[in-house]
Parts: C-alpha cells; structure tokens; sequence
C-alpha cells in the first residue's frame, strides 16, 4: 500500500473511533492470525454486582470494610451493596492485596480475608461441603464468587455478577469469520470464565492467570508462530498489550493501557475490533 492508501486507512478507521498510533499498525493489522481479549471490562461491562451472599450480619459489616480499601472492580461491587444495605464501615488497621487471590486485612483485632479458593487453601481454612456447592452452582452462571473467613474460619460467601457487552457475540462471530483465533484471557476462576465464552461465543479460555503472567500468555501463542493482538483494559493488561504484535486498548479503560496500546477503540466497543480488522483488509488488499 502507498503512504496515501495508509493515511486513507487510518483516517477512515479514526472517524469510526479506531485510533491507530501509526499507519505501520494498520498494515501488522492486516496480518493478525489470532486475538487475546481480557475478561473482565473487556467482553463484560467491567461494573459488576453483587448477586448474592450467604453470611451472617457480622461478616457482611466486615467483608464491607475490608474491600473498601480495594481499588479492585469486584471490591466497588461489593462496598456498593453494603452501603444499600445500611452498614456501617469499620476502620482497617492493615490492608494487603494479594494478586489474583483476593485481600487479607486487620479490623479492630480480626483478621478478615476474602477471596478465592487459593487464598483459603493457602491460609489452611476449609468451607463446609454445602459452600463448595454453592461456589460451584454461582461459577456455572458466569459469577465470580468469593470465600469470607474471619480468624482462620469460613463464614460465607459473596457472589458477583459483570454483564457482557450487548455487542460482543456479534463481535465475536466477525473476527471468526475473518479467520482469526479468538481467545479469553483472564485471573477468574475457570468454571466462570467458561460460562462467559460460551455465552460470548469463545472456545478457547485461558483461565486463573496471575497479573504478571498475562504477558507470557501472549508470547506463548506468538512461539505457535503466530501474529497476535491482545486487547485490554487494565493497569493489569498493559504488559501483554506491550508483548502483542498489535495492542489495543479499550478506550473505556485505565490511562496505562491508552498510553501502551497501538490502538484505541472508543466507548468500548468491541465491534470495532473487526471493523479495524476490515479497514486494514481493505487497504492493503486493493492498493499494491
Ligand atoms: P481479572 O482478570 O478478572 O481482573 P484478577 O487477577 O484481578 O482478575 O483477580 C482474580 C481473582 O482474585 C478474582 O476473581 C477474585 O476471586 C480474587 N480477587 C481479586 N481481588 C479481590 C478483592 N479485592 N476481593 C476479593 N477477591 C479478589
Ligand atoms: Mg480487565
């Protein structure tokens, strides 16, 4: 393609609110073998909430004040529904996130942690039969649930639900169609990540991948010897989005995954992944 075609390309890309960062990504575009999308924020809305909880009164007060000092999406979610709820927030004495597990924290002399079954295991705290059920029954549905423990015991559970992007089954289908390999990355659990491709409409899911290992993810699927994008959001993605031949960023999304990315898509649609696929296509098709 000429440098005209290329600055065609990307001007027609830009008043569809695909911003390239160069004309060179327009044509790494055209050559995309495969496409890693984060979960969380990326197929879904990324403003979860809670659906259910299971628990006495005491572990809700303190589930609430313990996730008040998380800037994690699922911990809003969950200061959101306490504050609708009327409780009162305690102060935390200590705060320590623990990524790709969940939060341990100190509240006037206890300890509360509360996360998934990795953070449990590693604390030695085992839930009653009835809880793994219901962890098991919530995953199926596509929510994130996790484990409340007060002083090293169980004592319930809060279940959080993200809804998906209106657009991304559509989304979806069109990247397939242009013969891409679409892949859902993501640190949830893997039981409700596949309930989310499958409603999405992705066969292939990497699961529980810890923060610091999305970016390894990426380069394994570039050691097939193939070209890839990842698209994200998150503080959290801007290592994988680095990684890929192509990043693109959800213009919803945390200024460092903007500022990492080759791309940006506006409001957040997904449906102009495919369409950026197709403008590039276009251009480097007709123009020799
Ligand atoms: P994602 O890819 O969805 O952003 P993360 O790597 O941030 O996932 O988190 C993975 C898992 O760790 C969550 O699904 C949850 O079980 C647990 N977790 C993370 N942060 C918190 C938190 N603030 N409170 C409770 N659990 C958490
Ligand atoms: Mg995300």
């Amino acid at each position: 393609a000429t440098p005209t075609s290329i600055m065609v390309g990307t001007g027609k890309a830009a008043e569809n609110g695909i911003l390239f960062k160069g004309g060179e990504y327009l044509e790494r575009t055209h050559e995309l073998e495969a496409i890693i999308l984060d979960k969380t924020g990326t197929i879904t809305k990324g403003k979860p909430e809670v659906t259910n909880f299971i628990g006495d009164e005491e572990a809700l007060q303190l589930l609430a004040s313990a996730e008040k000092g998380s800037e994690h999406p699922l911990a809003e979610a969950i200061v959101t529904y306490a504050t609708e709820k009327n409780i009162t927030f305690t102060e935390v004495d200590d705060f320590n996130a623990i990524p790709g597990h969940g939060i341990e924290t100190m509240i006037a002399g206890k300890q509360v942690l509360v996360g998934n079954r990795k953070l449990m295991q590693e604390h030695q705290i085992y839930a009653a039969d009835d809880a793994e059920q219901a962890l098991i029954d919530y995953e199926v549905e596509g929510k994130t649930a996790m484990l409340i423990a007060i002083d090293g015991v169980y004592r319930g559970i809060v279940a959080v639900a993200d809804t998906m992007k209106e657009t991304a089954p559509q989304a979806i289908r069109e990247l397939k169609q242009e013969g891409i390999d679409v892949i859902m990355l993501t640190g949830d659990n893997e039981r409700t990540a596949q309930a989310i491709a499958q409603q999405a409409g992705i066969d292939q899911v990497i699961a529980q991948v810890l923060p610091e290992e999305k970016a390894d993810q990426v380069k394994a699927i570039q050691d097939q010897g193939k070209k890839v994008a990842m698209v994200g959001d998150g503080v959290n993605d801007a290592p994988a989005l680095a990684t890929a031949d192509i990043g693109i960023a959800i213009g919803t999304g945390t200024e460092v995954a903007i500022e990492t990315a080759d791309i940006t898509v506006l409001g957040g649609e997904l449906s102009l992944i495919p369409k950026a696929i197709k403008i590039s296509h276009a251009t480097m098709n007709n123009i020799r």
